[in-house]
């Protein structure tokens, strides 16, 4: 990614915050400090790429990447005002990035508008010899294609979601009059059902922490990553260095992902969690007989404030519930800003079939271009509240 963006002409600044491991909601699990929501200072920006997203809400950058194995691309970019994509699985290389949870992870990119996205996802997308699950499928030039509008494409408003009993009222109400902008664009909606939906999130934290506990045995202190010091034997040197290095967040991941992974409880554990992957896409499959493009919410709520959720992990899971089974499926989805409630952004989320990235970027700039949300800056404060 690092080289393609260079040979394209792009200045890079620097690395931005995250959570350990891309595992988190808030960019509360970093192993260096919390960022802070550019629009208000006493609550997270979200996460796990919630660094990148501040950055480029606070204009501290054009743009910025981060990783979306559950939602961690889209969900801060909603938090924080921006525009946030997750290419369809195995569009954008892999290759130099840390592995967290394999069948799940994607590169996708921060902005502030969906034309940058598709400037971006021009540059990176398309095959890597280095990666072999990145995916030989042509890529077709995203930014010719923006203007084409949404006149006769089919939307889906997903029913489940948006009766969702964790939704805010406000982010629903947001969803709703943006879903009236884009019928008056000529978008013909109607509304689409995922009965597998409320499985979407146990079998994600099945899934996800499995493969991360996979993933994470390198870190043991020899070959690859932190070392502990002052072992006297390996075994030592394993335990010591894994309960020094890893955090509380990444340590309960690894455990219930060994659980779900060990013999006697993969069966029941993490093979069923695969069968109920196949149903949730399934229900993508059927929904895209009848539309074009699915829509519903990014996060069901706006940025909580800090530590609200930081010591409740059930609670943290809940903010990706809308973002998760997009993962599951493999889809591409791009999260836009579509109001406000309580003076703090929300986000729409738009999901298109494989590798249909196009007809998206195509639905959130018609969307965009109607609107003027993209445009509003948060006033940047010092904590102490000064300007
Ligand atoms: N919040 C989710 C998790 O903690 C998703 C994170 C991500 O997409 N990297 O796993």
């Amino acid at each position: 990614m690092v080289v393609r963006l260079r040979a394209a002409g792009a200045v890079l600044l620097g690395k931005t915050n995250t959570d350990e491991f891309a595992m988190g909601s808030s960019t509360e699990n970093s192993a260096f400090f919390a960022t802070h929501n550019p629009w208000d200072l006493e609550r997270v920006p979200g996460g796990s790429s919630g660094g990148s997203a501040a950055a480029v809400a606070a204009d501290e950058c054009l743009a910025a990447l981060g990783t979306d194995t559950g939602g961690s691309v889209r969900q801060p970019a909603s938090l924080c005002g921006i525009v946030g994509l997750k290419p369809t699985y195995g569009r954008i290389s892999r290759y130099g990035l840390i592995a967290y949870a394999s069948s799940l992870d994607q590169v996708g990119t921060l902005t502030k508008d969906v034309a940058d996205a598709a400037l971006l996802l021009e540059v990176l997308a398309g095959r890597d010899p280095r990666d072999s699950t990145s995916a030989d499928v042509a890529v077709p030039r995203y930014t010719a294609g923006l203007a084409k509008g949404v006149r006769g494409l089919r939307l889906g408003v997903i029913r489940e979601w948006l009766e969702h009993p964790g939704l805010d009222s406000g982010v629903a109400v947001a969803l709703q009059e943006a879903m009236k902008t884009l019928m008056a664009l000529g978008a013909e909606v109607q509304d689409v059902t995922l009965p597998h939906s409320d499985y979407a999130l146990p079998v994600y934290y099945l899934i996800a922490p499995a493969e991360a506990s996979s993933n994470l045995a390198r870190y043991d202190g020899v070959a690859y990553g932190f070392r502990a010091s002052g072992a006297v034997d390996i075994w030592e040197l394993f335990a010591r260095t894994r309960g020094v290095g890893f955090g509380a967040e990444v340590k309960r991941r690894i455990m219930l992902g060994t659980y779900a992974l060990s013999a006697g409880y993969y069966d029941q554990y993490y093979k069923k969690a695969q069968q109920v992957r196949t149903l949730i896409k399934a229900d993508f499959d059927r929904a895209f007989e009848a539309v074009d493009v699915v829509v519903g919410p990014t996060s069901p709520v706006p940025a909580f404030k800090l530590g609200e959720r930081v010591d409740d992990p059930l609670q943290m899971y809940l903010a990706d519930i809308f973002t998760i089974s997009v993962n599951l499926a493999g889809l591409p989805a791009i999260s836009v800003p579509c109001g406000f409630a309580d003076d703090l952004p929300v986000g729409i989320q738009f999901i298109g079939r494989p590798w249909d990235e196009a007809t998206l970027l195509r639905v959130a700039y018609a969307y965009e271009h109607a609107t003027s949300w993209h445009t509003r800056k948060p006033k940047i404060l010092t904590v102490a509240g000064k300007p």
